[in-house]
């Protein structure tokens, strides 16, 4: 059997699908608002055909238990852009 390169493989929330964990936008809700994993606490991974999922808002709003999932999607484009 082929092994792939040793990735560490990580699940998107909102698909549940299996990616890289390179592939992957690292995510964490610091004081109710969306920022990017800064290496400490708990994270969670997004891929990047669900940036724009319409699931999306309601896996944000589950993580983060504050902000409105409007608030949330403004700052996960921001992050994107910035991420970029
Ligand atoms: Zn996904």
């Amino acid at each position: 059997m082929a092994q792939k390169l040793h990735q560490p493989v990580r699940m998107c929330v909102v698909c549940r699908e299996r990616f890289a964990q390179s592939a992957l936008l690292r995510l964490q809700c610091r004081e109710g608002s969306l920022e990017p994993y800064g290496g400490e606490g708990r994270s969670f991974y997004l891929c990047p055909s669900c940036t724009h999922h319409k699931k999306t808002p309601g896996q944000l709003a589950r993580q983060c238990k504050h902000g409105g999932t409007e608030m949330l999607m403004n700052r996960l484009k921001e992050i994107i852009v910035n991420d970029g």
